[in-house]
């Protein structure tokens, strides 16, 4: 499946999760066997030349582990709270809508390592800025971000300066 066709599949939720808010429902991409190998094989594109991929639960735990496997490279799970027995660092951030934490366990990566950040939706950049301040202070060197897509309204790019951000998308 070509990516445009896979990238067509992502639905408009309006309201949700909270009224005002168009969500990018991602679900039929998920759940269909060629336009999830498009969008894998796109991001893993787009990653570009790096040690290491890192990703925030839970979609972009899905779509890294896929990419990662076809990279041959592993992943820093970053997680939300609660979830670590070994925590190297935490940060609070602003989302969209609401607060969260985010919590990088230790091991995750190693200094020196590039890392490139994989999520699903990049919004206002809250999460991906949380994801890079947890992986630079534990020595990782984040040289990119790759999401399918960018809502660039919210201009989330803004959040991570110096850092390319790769999207299959932008709307
Ligand atoms: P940000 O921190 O950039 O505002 O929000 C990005 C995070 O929230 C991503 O991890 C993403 O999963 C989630 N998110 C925000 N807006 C949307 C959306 O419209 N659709 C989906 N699928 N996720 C979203």
């Amino acid at each position: 499946m070509k990516i445009d066709e896979a990238l067509d599949l992502i639905a408009e939720i309006p309201d949700f999760p909270e009224p005002g808010v168009l969500f990018r429902d991602l679900t039929p991409v998920f759940g269909d066997a060629a336009a999830f190998a498009a969008v894998v094989d796109a991001l893993a594109e787009a990653v570009g030349d790096v040690d290491q991929l890192a990703a925030v639960e839970a979609r972009g735990f899905v779509l890294a582990a896929a990419v990662g496997y076809a990279k041959g490279l592993g992943v820093a799970l970053v997680r939300k709270p609660g979830k670590l027995p070994a925590v190297a660092g935490r940060v609070d951030y602003t989302l969209e809508y609401g607060t969260a934490t985010l919590e990088l366990p230790v091991g995750a990566v190693r200094p020196g390592q590039r890392v490139t950040i994989v999520d699903d939706v990049l919004a206002t950049g809250g999460t991906v800025a949380a994801a890079t301040s947890l992986l630079a202070d534990a020595g990782a060197d984040v040289r990119g971000v790759a999401v399918v897509l960018e809502l660039a309204a919210l201009e989330g790019r803004a959040q991570v300066p110096g850092v390319p951000v790769h999207a299959l998308r932008t709307l």
